[in-house]
């Protein structure tokens, strides 16, 4: 395991604070935690069952730090553990804005496989497609070094298209800058890089805007209203089309 981090310096976690925020994450589900170096951790499993457990329902998260899992790999060296590359996390995506006559499980792989891999470990089923009114969800795993999505647009089977908004549930920290995970944009080597070629080229017009990617894919109470009431209006019987709402927004 290791603590997520792909820009700026990774907070010094201690094999006691993680120990002690898995045993209320996990429960009795480890036997024990040893940290190999700054930033990594071996866990250690009672049964492979348990394992298995933790390691599908990532990602775990202390305050806005997530972890990073992997099986333990026999060819593992402690001593160049930093290097270690972490590369996937399984995420639970939701995607708002979809009326409830247009969602089906076809839909829901579509806008999951636009940002990542849909998961075999989680079944899809009617339950992330009805059980709640604003949006849809699905696990996807993302590969640690790209870029999420904010929005996808998606084609619905009458060939009308509607545009919908992603929330990454539990993830800490996206950059609001180039939508990479576990950094923020004051830590982003792409905008930082940037601003020191402009300094360099002394181009002082040229803006560099500290938010390129909608606040939603951290915090879902950014996602616009309009977009939830188009979902309700349409749940309500109105004929509205995924087109209609790309249109207004
Ligand atoms: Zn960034």
């Amino acid at each position: 395991m290791k603590v997520a981090c792909t820009g700026g310096a990774p907070r010094n976690i201690s094999q006691t604070y993680l120990e002690q925020a898995m045993m209320r994450a996990w429960r009795n589900n480890f036997y024990a935690i040893f940290q190999v170096s700054n930033t990594v951790f071996f866990a250690h499993f009672r049964t492979q069952e348990d394992m298995v457990s933790v390691y599908t329902r990532q990602p775990w998260a202390m305050g806005t730090d997530n972890l990073l899992l992997d099986w333990f790999d026999p060819s593992f060296d402690p001593d160049s553990s930093d290097d270690y590359k972490f590369e996937h996390i399984f995420v639970t995506i939701r995607a708002y804005g979809i009326p409830r006559n247009r969602r089906s499980l076809g839909l829901l792989a579509d806008i999951l496989n636009q940002v990542g891999t849909v998961s075999e470990f989680h079944i899809m089923q009617e339950n992330n497609l009805f059980a709640r009114h604003d949006y849809i969800w699905g696990t996807v795993k993302l590969k640690v070094i790209n870029p999420v999505k904010d929005r996808v647009i998606v084609g619905y089977s009458d060939n009308t298209t509607g545009l919908v908004y992603l929330h990454y549930e539990k993830i800490g920290r996206i950059c609001l800058f180039c939508g990479v995970m576990f950094h923020n944009a004051e830590n982003c080597s792409i905008r930082n890089n940037l601003i020191a070629e402009r300094s360099k080229s002394k181009q002082e017009q040229l803006h560099i805007p500290t938010q390129r990617f909608g606040q939603w894919i951290i915090d879902e109470s950014y996602v616009p209203t309009k977009v939830i009431q188009s979902t309700r209006i349409a749940h309500q019987g109105s004929n509205q089309s995924g087109s209609a709402i790309l249109s207004r927004l």
